[in-house]
């Protein structure tokens, strides 16, 4: 009998526990299983802002897939997705073809762009390690600049951040850290530098807890971080942004604008015909989109709606890796050829967003309200428990964050 072959697409938090699931749960005489993934590592995306700020280095974010995946169990293409073509159950590669019986498709998110003039040819974005690391070089480059110019060029200094969601507000909690030692290393007044975080709602993190929000404005103001807020921005340009409040228009000058506004899935799930809200595939609560029987979707490219309140789930690592696990099962039970297929139910554990080391807020076990140093111990022990889940003890030791008073 022909073994069905299985093709997980991203080594994401979805892509990697669906596999990590996969090769334990079914045996080499019952599927082929491949994953797909454009580099040889899996990387914690949950850390970027710190590889960003430069305040972690990237080698303790990436985990190499060999590490965590069989390869004698699963075959591992090292190579970028092109295209999907469901009709004919193929994924285009770069450097070549592969044919499916099931598909997996945890490709993950982009930066939503909203069509802002500018914004993709002059902003960053905190979206993979290569993303990241170019970041904190740049960062460093326009401070080590800043005293070989012969004119003031306030822009070196000037660190915009778009949007004030958790990916914003983790950012600058961050390089308001790194600021002091990089004015130190190049000879720059801190008071020169600043970080200006432009956020279009009334508050930052918009929805979240008033209390907890207070307490990470008033930590990150004390850290020298500048809130725009009800401000827009409208324009990107090389070394300046327009933003907008109350009609009234502004120009900043600055050579750095990271965009943390906002997200959507992979634009290849789109391209590939499959039916989409704001980037992200609606599936069905067996993790299946409609009409499409042999794809299953996990992570940031899938859209599920929370029946308590009528809007999606937010694309979260939290949740990706729960679908995978669901995913797992229900992989295994159409290769068996059964159709009870498991339904998804997220055991929502709560949010804990980081404001720099040491510092964090968080809403976990339903209401139980965490700041300072006990939500940033919590931050840590959820980070743990994803690697002790992925790789087990091993990984744990090798990845994880022990140090309750530093990274
Ligand atoms: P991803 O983790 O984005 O992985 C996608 C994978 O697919 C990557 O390995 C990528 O290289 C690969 N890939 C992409 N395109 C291709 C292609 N064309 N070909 C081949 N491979 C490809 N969520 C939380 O729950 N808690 C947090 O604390 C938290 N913190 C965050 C902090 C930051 C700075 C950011 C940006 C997000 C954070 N999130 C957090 C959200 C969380 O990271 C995402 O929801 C999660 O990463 C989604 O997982 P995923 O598996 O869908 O995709
Ligand atoms: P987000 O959508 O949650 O926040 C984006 C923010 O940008 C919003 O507050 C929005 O009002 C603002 N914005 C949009 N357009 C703007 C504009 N033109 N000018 C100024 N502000 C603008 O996006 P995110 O913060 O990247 O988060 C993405 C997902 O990742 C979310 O689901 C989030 O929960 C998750 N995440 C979780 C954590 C954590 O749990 N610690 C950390 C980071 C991200």
């Amino acid at each position: 009998m022909n073994r069905p072959n299985i093709v997980v697409l991203g080594a994401g938090y979805g892509g990697m526990i669906t596999t990590a699931k996969l090769q334990k749960m079914l045996g080499s005489n019952e599927a082929n299983i491949t994953l797909v993934n454009k580099h040889n590592y899996h990387y914690q995306t949950t850390w970027l802002h710190e590889n960003a700020a430069g305040t972690l280095h990237h080698d303790r974010t990436r985990i190499k897939i060999s590490d965590v995946i069989n390869f004698n169990r699963v075959n591992f293409v090292q190579d970028t997705v092109v295209s999907l073509d469901p009709s004919s159950k193929k994924v285009q590669l770069e450097n070549g073809e592969l044919t499916y019986d099931y598909l997996v498709i945890g490709l993950g998110f982009e930066a939503a762009t909203f069509g802002i003039e500018g914004l993709k040819e002059h902003a960053f974005t905190i979206s993979n390690i290569n993303a990241a690391r170019l970041i904190r070089e740049h960062i460093e480059y326009n401070f080590a600049r800043y005293n070989n110019e012969k004119e003031e060029r306030q822009d070196l200094l000037n660190i915009v951040v778009g949007g004030a969601g958790f990916t914003g507000i983790e950012f600058v909690g961050e390089i308001a850290n790194k600021v002091p030692e990089l004015c130190k290393e190049y000879d720059i007044p801190r008071e020169k530098v600043r970080i200006i975080n432009v956020e279009a709602a009334p508050t930052v993190l918009p929805g979240f807890d008033e209390e907890l929000v207070e307490y990470a404005m008033n930590l990150l103001e004390g850290k020298g971080v500048e809130f725009k807020v009800g401000t827009m921005i409208k324009q990107v340009e090389e070394h300046k942004i327009l933003v907008e409040k109350d009609e009234q228009q502004e120009e900043i000058p600055t050579n750095t604008v990271v965009w943390a506004a906002g997200v959507r899935g992979n634009s290849l799930v789109e391209e590939a015909g499959f039916e989409v809200n704001r980037g992200r595939v609606p599936v069905r609560d067996d993790l299946r989109p409609n009409g499409h029987d042999d794809v299953f979707i996990v992570g940031d490219c899938a859209l599920i709606m929370n029946p308590e309140n009528d809007r999606p789930y937010p694309p979260t690592a939290q949740i990706a890796i729960q679908e995978a696990e669901t995913t797992a099962r229900n992989v295994k039970k159409v290769v068996n050829g059964e159709d009870n297929l498991e339904t998804f139910k997220p055991d929502l554990k709560g949010t804990v967003a980081s404001l720099g080391e040491g510092q964090a807020i968080g809403v976990v076990f339903g209401d139980k309200k965490l700041f300072g140093w006990t939500a940033s111990v919590m931050k840590k022990i959820i980070d743990n428990r994803y690697l002790l889940k992925l790789g087990g003890v091993g990984l744990l030791l090798k990845k994880g964050k022990f140090n309750i008073f530093t990274k």
